[in-house]
């Protein structure tokens, strides 16, 4: 009603990614190389395998290296760690990403700490979480950050307003409070264990609602005039003489739409920022190992 907006993801993801694409050869004609992604796929998951052909595709588009390592399914710890360490030495890997989830036998922890925290575009080491909470310079969780990057794009200063965050994983909720807190937000972490947690995301003029249950976050629990940042993907079961479900997110997005003053879609709303901040964290990564000024 009254003209809530819906953010459109997609179209600023593609902004991002010609805006990383620019600055590329301004990279490669102060260091005469050109940035580098290494991305480890082990074992044959579909989903991965998907989120790892587009990860190349984004990263030749943006006229980056894209260095690939699939290995099988059995692989053994010890040979997996020993490839991440090469890459950490590899001068013309500036960024590495190791595509979890991983298969069970290997222990993502140990594996995620063998990253070059300087070389860490995920943002999922200790260290870069670390920084991240003491307000320094950090490479951050991709999701999150282009969450925020959203949120600036429709408020502008952030400064004072109430934040709940739904979901407190290390992959989103606690990177994506911790942003918020760093924009001077009053942030809220809500989770499974949450009391009365409708009245919680009433407060909030910004929720972002990463927590894995379809539509969840219903229409009346949110304050008239919230932006609401949807993380969730979720498919739904198969309508009959369907193949597959339709995808929606956290939040029930057409009930929201009465009381937001805007929110993301589902699909073409996080999803789309989470590989555009990828490429941005390859670039960062690699201007901050050459000594340049971070890009914009
Ligand atoms: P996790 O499963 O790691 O975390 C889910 C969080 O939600 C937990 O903190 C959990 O609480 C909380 N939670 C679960 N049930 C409830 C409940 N009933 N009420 C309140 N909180 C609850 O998920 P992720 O953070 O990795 O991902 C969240 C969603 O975002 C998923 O749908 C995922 O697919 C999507 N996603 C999308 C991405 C993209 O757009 N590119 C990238 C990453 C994720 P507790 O800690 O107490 O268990």
């Amino acid at each position: 009603k009254n003209g809530a907006a819906i953010i459109d993801g997609k179209a600023y993801a593609a902004g991002l990614r010609e805006r990383i694409k620019a600055e590329v050869p301004k990279f490669q004609e102060e260091t005469g190389r050109t940035p580098g992604l290494a991305v480890v796929l082990v074992g044959d998951d579909p989903a991965s395998q998907v989120y790892v052909a587009s990860k190349h595709k984004a990263t030749i588009a943006a006229g980056m290296e894209s260095f690939e390592h699939r290995l099988p399914a059995d692989t053994k710890q010890e040979d997996l760690i020993a490839l991440v360490e090469k890459l950490n030495a590899d001068e013309t890997v500036d960024g590495i990403l190791v595509q979890l989830p991983l298969p069970d036998h290997l222990d993502e922890k140990a594996v995620v700490m063998a990253i070059d925290p300087d070389k860490d575009v995920d943002g999922l080491h200790v260290i870069n979480a670390g920084r991240l909470a003491n307000g320094e310079e950090a490479l951050t969780p991709c999701t999150p950050l282009g969450s925020l990057m959203l949120l600036k794009d429709q408020l502008g200063d952030l400064s004072g307003l109430n934040a709940v965050v739904v979901g407190r994983s290390i992959l989103v909720g606690k990177p994506m409070a911790q942003l918020l807190l760093a924009e001077n937000c009053t942030v809220t972490m809500a989770h499974s264990r949450t009391r009365d947690l409708p009245d919680v995301v009433r407060r909030a003029d910004i929720v972002v609602a990463a927590v894995g249950r379809a539509e969840m976050v219903k229409g009346d629990w949110l304050k008239d005039g919230a932006v609401v940042i949807d993380v969730g993907i979720n498919r739904l079961a198969p309508d009959p003489g369907k193949e597959k479900g339709r995808l929606v997110g956290d939040v029930a997005t057409a009930e929201a739409m009465d009381h937001v003053r805007a929110i993301t879609p589902v699909p073409g709303g996080v999803g789309p920022m989470t590989i555009a901040v990828l490429l941005r964290n390859t670039l960062v990564a690699a201007s901050m190992r050459a000594g340049l000024d971070k890009p914009k």
